[in-house]
Parts: C-alpha cells; sequence; structure tokens
C-alpha cells in the first residue's frame, strides 16, 4: 500500500557537514532500513513511472541502483546500468561532465538499448542536475528515447531541474 498518511521525510537523515564541511548530506540510509518506509517509497514512484511507459529503466551509480532494480521488476522493464569508469564489460559508451570540483565520467555498454526504447533513468537525488543531465544525453547517445528521469530528493534552490529537457518526478523535495 502506498499509506497516504506516511511522511517520508521523517526517515531521511540530515547529515551536516558530510562529505566535507559546508555540505548537508541527505542519507537514504535511514530510509532503506525502515521496511514500511521503503515499500511506500517504492510504491510511490512506481505510480510516478509507470505512466510514461517504460521499456527500461537506466539507474545511476551507485544509489540509482537502489531504486531502479526494484522499480523495473515492478513495472516489468528491463534494468540498465550507468557506471563508473573501468566497471562495465565490453564496448561502452561514455560522457563526461563537470562537477563543482574536478569532473565524472558515466559509461553504459554500448548494446544496452535498441533504437527507440522508452527508457526513464533514476537516481537518488538531484542537486546541481548536472549527473542527471549527463547521464540522459549519454542515453541518448546509445539510441534511447529518453521519456522521463525520477529521483527520491529533489534540492529545489539548486534549480536542478532547468538543466533537464526531459519530465522530472520528484518523491521529496527541500528548498
Ligand atoms: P548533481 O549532479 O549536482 O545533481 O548531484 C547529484 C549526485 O550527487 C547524486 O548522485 C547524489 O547522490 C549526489 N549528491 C549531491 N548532493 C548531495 C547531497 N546533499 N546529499 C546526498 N547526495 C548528494
Amino acid at each position: 500500500g502506498e499509506q497516504p498518511e506516511l511522511d517520508l521525510k521523517k526517515y531521511i537523515r540530515e547529515v551536516p557537514d558530510f562529505p566535507k564541511p559546508g555540505i548537508l548530506f541527505y542519507d537514504i540510509s535511514t530510509l532503506l532500513r525502515n521496511a514500511d518506509a521503503w515499500q511506500v517509497a517504492t510504491a510511490r514512484l512506481a505510480r510516478a513511472i509507470a505512466p510514461w511507459q517504460p521499456d527500461l529503466l537506466a539507474g545511476i551509480e551507485s544509489r540509482g541502483f537502489l531504486t531502479a532494480a526494484p522499480l523495473a521488476q515492478r513495472l516489468g522493464c528491463g534494468f540498465v546500468m550507468l557506471r563508473k569508469p573501468g566497471k562495465l564489460p565490453g564496448d561502452t559508451v561514455s560522457l563526461s561532465y563537470g562537477l563543482e570540483y574536478g569532473q565524472d565520467t558515466l559509461h553504459i555498454q554500448s548494446d544496452a538499448i535498441k533504437p527507440g526504447q522508452r527508457v526513464v533513468v533514476l537516481d537518488d537525488l538531484l542537486a546541481t542536475g548536472g549527473t542527471l543531465a549527463a547521464s540522459v544525453q549519454l542515453l541518448r547517445k546509445v539510441g534511447a528515447n529518453v521519456v522521463g528521469a525520477s529521483v527520491m530528493i529533489e534540492l529545489t534552490a539548486l534549480g536542478g531541474r532547468d538543466k533537464l529537457d526531459t519530465p522530472l518526478h520528484s518523491l521529496i523535495q527541500y528548498a
């Protein structure tokens, strides 16, 4: 069940100065370890994503895997991994993107997606939007029709949503 009264924010732990000074880290491990909260979160995500009728869900390493894999099972979709360098065997396509300090790269297996397949991409949290925007681009490079993006947590004040040209669903918002 979705337990409409259940406030998922109560299950997110806010950790100041992690992983470095000045960052307020939204820790989902306290939600994951609560059976009811995790059920409710998954059910709500499934309800939001189902109308996009995806063929595949793509999860961003590593906390994006946590929602994408169970949701793919629930929605009857395949599951695809977007991974950090050096993790995926065989031919891969990659994309590098800028972070606040330095840059990061994500890979996908070249044959992961059949041309035109409908893909929804998932991560745990949207901050500046750089990670999700790069993931959408990478998925398109291998032929995906990206029909939406979904996160558990959206930090609305950072405006990450505006970096995306796909519909975005978020379960929990913080200003
Ligand atoms: P961004 O590319 O700026 O949208 O950052 C999103 C990525 O960084 C996600 O994969 C998050 O897991 C992680 N992240 C960024 N900021 C936070 C935060 N305050 N708390 C937890 N994770 C974060």
